[in-house]
């Protein structure tokens, strides 16, 4: 026999079959040890044949396997042969994917334990070993235990009672549960009408993708759980995808309460050995649901009923490491291999999304009212251009301060947000809210302050930094944006005798870190959260009643054309923190750009409104999902090296271009927005495509190429940042 077999080395120089003899027992997918070069090496088996045209002499055997069984199914190697060919990556990279890191560094494995239980019979003890006496009643009471804890508990007496044939061992294999003790009672629900007819259109429809869009709190997940529990009736098994999964401690224990050990979790905050655990399973099928963040997609589950898509429209869909893949892709892949359905949540889709709805490509599906029609939080814009001009330089209006004053005066709960994605340095005019734009584009400009210039990340675009407002002639020029330390500073002086919790970035190190803020603020241990993106998501606290906006802005007015869409989806998802128990919520948006259309969408929580305005302009500057913006970067630590391959991709670049001038909208070479990143020199090529190109895979094609020295190449579609 012989196997075809991938080496385990990212290369593009090795990126090619090779055969091997092999025996019998040899199987596709699985991990073999094999002689490489001088030394041996990884690699993964992805056929078995009869015969190979390597020569006799040549040929040479692999030499054991690393797992007693096929790590990857037959659906993983398909799917990882579309992958390496849609992303051009060597095979090694997409096989990666499939299987938990921890089990391609050797360094976990299947745990095995030794538990002790009585022997039938045994000659008498004698009443002086007391150890050994103590222990037979332990078991006797308690039945068969651990050997550690015996050892521990009992010291020798564990091995004299062995010796004596006492006790017997039985070694045997054993999960590390990353949730034991943490399920509760969760009884399916009975389905509203509108939550049973949501259900019924997944099933009725011909389409694979149905888009469930509803409102915060209009009861999806019940919508989720019940398809999840209809297929795992059918012998199939399903996979559930969260945006990140720390942040979303409840939905975890929901369905691990509904569905038990059923239920798998993947996902980073395990430790090695729980992960390695909970992936093992799933691949024996002791597991039947695999729940995770993006990489869940690739779990090794077979015959797969349903593939739900939580929160569709989040950003964590899309990887940023290589292969860049999109999850809603390979999802697709995998719906359409396994025959199943899809369903992708959101209260607010993508307009990506939303539009291959409307045209039909997907099934649309609406809960427009909450669950008990329990009233969504009235929102109020605040205009802060009017507090600098009474005089107010703080980051909270007079009107949250107020109603901060009366939510704790009643003791409820208030979170407070605070947008920092990434960090933008957008001007702006206090006086009059104007921001700086481009001409060619409408995306905000970003300071560089080593040219001290503004930039469009779009086009190249460079303009003057603003002295005073064009607008009003105002000299109040800032940046947008306010820093967590110092609203919470300021909180502190205004209420000192309330408890205040912070959670972003510097505050959730650990593994537990966002779920101890979390659990301490359900307790009501604290009354006012304040955190970035963070506490946005989908947690449900019934005690608050009030949510702050505290600079609309800063996503507003982020360098990207998703800007507005992001800023609907923010604010939406904000809001809905607020009124989710028996009292009804409210909401404070302060901006200085209180007309702007997307905030008065979002604060009457119009999506339709919203969805029809955001893609006449789509359209009207020909962004996605019209065009396709398309970024080749090159980095590298050397700069002349760097600059070679540019030259090189480049020229394979502008000859497509020249094929194709109709094709694209843009096409430029330039320094990357920021020209070093940790000590990496970039450049980029910056493309758009018109609607329908199908030169992309050119693209992918032109930027594969094995001469590269030194320097890394890759293609981004519609990144979700220019810098
Ligand atoms: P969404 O995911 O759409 O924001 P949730 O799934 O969190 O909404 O549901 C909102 C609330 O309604 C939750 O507290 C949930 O337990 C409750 N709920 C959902 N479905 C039902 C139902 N059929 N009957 C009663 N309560 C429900
Ligand atoms: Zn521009």
């Amino acid at each position: 026999m012989y196997a075809e077999v991938i080496v385990d080395v990212a290369h593009s120089d090795v990126d090619k079959i090779f055969d091997y003899a092999c025996e019998e027992d040899i199987k596709a997918g699985m991990r073999v040890a094999v002689p490489f070069g001088k030394g041996v090496t990884t690699g993964f088996v992805m056929r078995v044949k009869e015969e190979t045209s390597v020569p006799k002499e040549r040929l040479r055997h692999i030499l054991r396997t690393a797992e007693d069984f096929p790590v990857l199914t037959e659906e993983s190697l398909s799917l990882a042969r579309s992958i390496a060919a849609r992303y051009r990556v060597p095979m090694a990279l997409s096989l990666r994917l499939f299987l938990p890191s921890e089990m391609r560094t050797g360094k976990v494995g299947v745990r095995y334990r030794t538990f002790y239980r009585l022997s039938g019979d045994f000659p008498p003890v004698p009443p002086r070993a007391r150890q050994q006496l103590a222990l037979i009643a332990f078991l006797e009471e308690n039945g068969e235990q651990d050997s550690a804890l015996l050892r521990e508990k009992f010291g020798s007496a564990l091995k004299a009672l062995e010796e004596k044939g006492a006790v017997v061992a039985e070694r045997r294999r054993v999960f590390r549960d990353p949730y034991t003790g943490s399920s509760g009672e969760n009884a399916p629900k009975k389905l509203t009408p509108a939550q049973a007819a949501a259900v019924e259109r997944v099933h009725e429809t011909k389409k694979t993708v149905s888009l469930l869009h509803g409102v915060t709190g209009s009861g999806k997940t019940e919508v989720y759980l019940t398809l999840i529990a209809e297929v795992l009736k059918e012998g199939k098994t399903a996979i559930f995808l969260v945006p990140e999964i720390s942040l979303t401690p409840q939905m975890l224990f929901q369905l691990r309460a509904r569905f038990g050990s059923k239920a798998a979790i993947l996902h980073s905050g395990l430790t090695p050995g729980e992960k390695f655990d909970e992936w093992m399973r799933l691949r024996e099928g002791d597991a039947r649901i695999a729940i995770g963040a993006r990489s869940a997609i690739f779990a090794p589950v077979e015959n797969v009923g349903v593939i739900v898509i939580d929160e569709e429209h989040d950003g964590s869909y899309s990887s940023e490491s290589s292969p860049r893949y999109n999850t809603f892709d390979i999802a697709l892949l995998r719906a359409k291999r396994n025959g199943c359905k899809m369903v992708l949540g959101s209260a607010t889709p993508s307009v990506e999304t939303y539009r291959r709805a409307k045209e039909g490509e997907f099934e649309l599906i609406t809960l427009p009212d909450r669950i008990n029609a329990r009233p969504m939080p009235e929102v109020h814009i605040v205009d802060m251009r009017r507090e600098v001009r009474r005089g107010n330089p703080s980051a909270f209006s007079a009107e949250l301060r107020e109603k901060l004053q009366s939510c704790l005066a009643q003791h409820k709960q208030a979170i407070l947000f605070l947008n920092r994605r990434g960090y933008s340095q957008t001007v702006m005019c206090r006086d009059c809210g104007y921001v700086a734009k481009c001409e060619n584009c409408d995306v905000s400009l970003t300071y560089h302050s080593e040219e001290d210039c503004l930039k469009c990340h779009y086009c190249g675009a460079r303009y003057h930094m603003l002295t005073a407002c064009p607008q009003c002639g105002g000299k109040h020029i800032g940046y947008v944006g306010t820093g967590t330390q110092r609203v919470v500073g300021e909180l502190k002086k205004l209420y000192p005798s309330a408890n205040i919790l912070r959670m972003d970035m510097d505050t959730t190190g650990g593994k537990e870190g966002h779920f101890k803020i979390l659990k301490q603020f359900s307790e009501h241990k604290a009354d006012i959260l304040v955190g970035t993106q963070m506490v946005a998501k989908g947690h449900d606290f019934p005690e608050v009643t009030l949510v702050g906006i505290l600079d609309a802005d800063m996503s507003l007015h982020f360098p990207d054309y998703r800007s507005g869409e992001r800023t609907f989806q923010l604010v939406t998802q904000v809001a809905g923190r607020s009124g989710r128990g028996t009292e009804a919520g409210e909401v404070v948006l302060q901006t200085y750009d209180p007309d702007n259309y997307i905030l008065r969408f979002a604060a009457t929580y119009d999506y339709a409104g919203f969805y029809a305005h955001e893609i006449a302009m789509r359209e009207a500057m020909s962004f996605p999902p019209f065009a396709k913006i398309v970024r080749v970067m090159v980095t590298g630590e050397e700069e002349r090296e760097t600059l070679e391959t540019l030259r090189e991709v480049y020229q394979k670049l502008r000859s497509l271009y020249a094929a194709h001038t109709g094709e694209f909208l843009f096409f430029n070479r330039m320094h990357a927005p920021i020209k070093r990143i940790q000590n990496k020199f970039r450049y980029q090529v910056l493309m758009r495509l018109a609607g329908g190109s199908d030169l992309l895979q050119s693209i992918y094609d032109a930027c594969a190429e094995t001469t590269y020295k030194n320097t890394l190449v890759y293609v981004e579609e519609n990144p979700g940042n220019l810098s």
